[in-house]
């Protein structure tokens, strides 16, 4: 297959089969206009092994190696969704690249995205895949972005794709007046998905969803 193929996706990974997802993301109540075009115009399947790829477009979570996952697409669309509705993106910080999935979908609608992975493998693949698909919006850090990125902020969004027991304060000091945190809290089992608005030195607190995420974990990997 050649690359273009590649990027636009025969058979199960055709426009068609992602026209398909897309219909269910509206059913569920996704109604961001930016989001919904972002996320039919963005392959899933170049994030997944070959042998998943024909699963790209089905509304699931699916394995990527490293006892990790790719996110389903409805949190994905949920997540940015609430974070685009509520501001701007002018900085947003990701924690948890995985394979940049949801860091594709945010680079194409924020000015410039800072993203955190623990795994050092899954970080170099998800510069890959984001090179590909032209992303040049997107500054990379492998570490333990459960402190957030240090020095970096105040960040107009924050997103964590990995599910911490409590919110960690150093997320919240780096939110902008008027920023915003999309987190989920709790434990292994299920979490509550929350979206966290900073007004001075208030911060109002809602819970949007009941979510499934892998835990945020302290430390780096490097293999
Ligand atoms: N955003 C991804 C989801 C990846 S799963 C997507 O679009 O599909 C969550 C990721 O968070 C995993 O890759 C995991 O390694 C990472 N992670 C967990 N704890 C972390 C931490 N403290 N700092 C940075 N990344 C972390």
């Amino acid at each position: 297959m050649n690359s273009k193929q590649n990027l636009n996706g025969i058979g199960m990974t055709s426009q068609r089969t992602r026209e398909r997802l897309l219909g269910r993301l509206m059913d569920q109540g996704i109604t961001s206009m930016e989001v919904l075009d972002v996320m039919r115009t963005t392959p899933r399947h170049i994030f997944l092994d070959e042998a998943l790829s024909h699963r790209a477009y089905e509304d699931v979570a699916l394995p990527i190696g490293h006892n990790q996952t790719i996110s389903q697409p409805y949190i994905v669309a949920r997540m940015t969704e609430a974070l685009v509705k509520s501001g701007s993106l002018e900085r947003v910080l990701e924690i948890g690249t995985g394979c940049g999935y949801q860091t594709a979908i945010l680079a194409q609608l924020a000015k410039r995205v800072f993203t955190i992975e623990r795994i050092k493998p899954l970080l170099d693949r998800a510069k890959h895949n984001l090179k590909l698909l032209g992303l040049r919006n997107i500054e990379f850090k492998h570490d333990d972005g459960s402190t957030g990125w240090q020095g970096c902020g105040p960040f107009d969004a924050i997103i964590t794709t990995a599910a911490p027991q409590q919110i960690p304060q150093d997320l919240l000091d780096q939110l902008a007046d008027g920023g915003r945190l999309v987190i989920p809290v709790g434990g292994e089992d299920f979490q509550e998905l929350k979206l966290i608005q900073r007004d001075g030195s208030d911060f109002e607190e809602r819970t949007l969803d009941k979510v499934r995420f892998v835990p945020l974990l302290m430390g780096q990997v490097q293999h």
